[in-house]
């Protein structure tokens, strides 16, 4: 049985989102573009996010977050998505990069990395440090039990060093804490996997050129080096030959994420896109008036309810701890992900060149819509997954 009704307070956080995104996203839309380098507005929206509590959405209250649960972070999710799919994946990452630490961490950790993440005073971002130059899938591929992984923790006394380079993860660079994939020695597979906690202003720790890409200027990606960094033995979360099953849980939980951003994009989008057809006028009559168009809006809102449905299913799993949750998200990630692809795709269409204006929000729906079928685990390989779990 599945319950996927909103709580009161549920209510409460989704029309906090909607109202923010309204409010400080939105009219800074046309902005972010330009600022990819320099995330001066970025920055004016994460300090009203932290404000509002969001960056603490998924903390305990006990160390000064909120509490929410999955389906609530969902939701605001797809509000924060639905007017800006960039914005969404910078607060979506740090909740993604915190998952370890609520997930794995012991008291002493929680209290030392949880309460600044939570901070409504001053921005403290997450980053998680998965993907690497030689090998993104790979390691978030469970079969491949961490064998690619370069990035490599060496006991020393009190201490591990840390030495490997990462690629494109989101917050690079603006993060207070660096929630690292690492391992004693690839051969070891699961045996030497570890997830190491890394703060900012540790010597050796440095970040490459931020990357410029075709979508989602919002988000931060840059290389991040790590070159001999001492870290406390107390950083690392739960202990060496942990670091595989803490990821896969990690993963678990934030291929949802991703689906609920898809989610989010494909609906401003069809929004935007609806409203516009209601008012065009083609061959007589308004855009949506043509049989074919409207079966294309029927088919889009069909999609789009069907993706959110997938996305709670999965959320109402992993809280019951299904068996099939693994699964649920996963199916949720490929479907609402490919759907967001196809139906932004199809609003750039129904808008005609209007639609693939930059003078129109669509395009950018259209084009951040692309790389969520790849973070977080290509389609093709979670595919994999969802098939071999059958
Ligand atoms: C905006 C953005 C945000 C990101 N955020 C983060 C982050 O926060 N942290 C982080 O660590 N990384 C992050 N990444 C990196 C991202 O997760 C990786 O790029 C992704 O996992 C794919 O890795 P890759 O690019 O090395 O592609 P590859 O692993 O080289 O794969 C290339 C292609 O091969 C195909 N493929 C892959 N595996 C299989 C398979 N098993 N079977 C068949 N086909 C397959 C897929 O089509 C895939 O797209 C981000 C990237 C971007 C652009």
């Amino acid at each position: 049985m599945y319950n996927f009704q909103l709580s009161e307070e549920r209510h409460q956080f989704q029309e906090m989102a909607r109202k923010f995104a309204e409010k400080e996203i939105k009219p800074l839309n046309d902005k972010f573009e330009d600022d990819w380098e320099t995330h001066r507005y970025m920055t004016q929206v994460l300090k009203k996010a932290a404000e509002l509590g969001f960056m603490g959405l998924t903390i305990d209250p006990k160390y000064g977050g909120i509490g929410s649960d999955g389906m609530t972070t969902m939701a605001v999710l797809e509000e924060l998505a639905a007017v800006n799919g960039g914005v969404a994946t910078v607060i979506g990452d740090t909740w993604f990069a915190q998952t370890p630490i609520i997930i794995a961490a012991n008291e002493e950790q929680r209290e030392r990395f949880l309460r600044p993440l939570a901070s409504r005073e001053e921005v403290n971002l997450g980053c998680i440090c998965m993907t690497e130059p030689d090998s993104g899938s790979d390691i978030e591929d469970e079969r491949m039990r961490f064998r690619t992984v370069k990035t490599i923790l060496k006991e020393d006394g009190e201490h591990y060093i840390l030495n490997g380079l990462k690629a494109w993860p989101s917050n690079a660079g603006i993060a207070s804490h660096y929630i690292v994939v690492a391992t004693t020695d690839p051969k070891m597979e699961e045996k030497g996997s570890g997830i190491l906690v890394v703060e900012k202003d540790r010597p050796g720790l440095s970040f490459g050129k931020i990357e410029r890409k075709m979508g989602m200027a919002e988000d931060q990606n840059r290389e991040v080096v790590f070159e001999n960094v001492r870290v406390p033995k107390s950083n690392l979360l739960g202990k060496i030959g942990d670091g595989l099953r803490i990821l896969q849980t990690t993963v678990a939980y934030n291929r949802l994420g991703a689906g609920m951003i898809s989610v989010g994009m494909a609906r401003g989008a069809f929004e935007y896109a609806l409203q516009y057809c209601k008012n065009r006028v083609v061959g007589g009559k308004v855009l949506v008036k043509h049989s074919l168009i409207s079966a294309m809006f029927a088919d889009m809102a069909t999609k789009i309810d069907a993706a959110r449905l997938l996305v709670y299913r999965a959320s109402w799993a992993l809280k019951r701890k299904d068996p099939n949750r693994a699964r649920y998200s996963n199916m949720a990630k490929v479907f609402a992900t490919n759907m967001a692809m196809e139906v932004t795709s199809n609003c750039v269409q129904v808008m005609g060149s209007y639609g693939y204006s930059k003078e129109y929000p669509v395009e950018k729906y259209m084009r951040d819509a692309k790389i969520v079928q790849i973070y977080l685990g290509p389609n093709e390989m979670v595919q994999q997954l969802i098939g071999e779990n059958l």
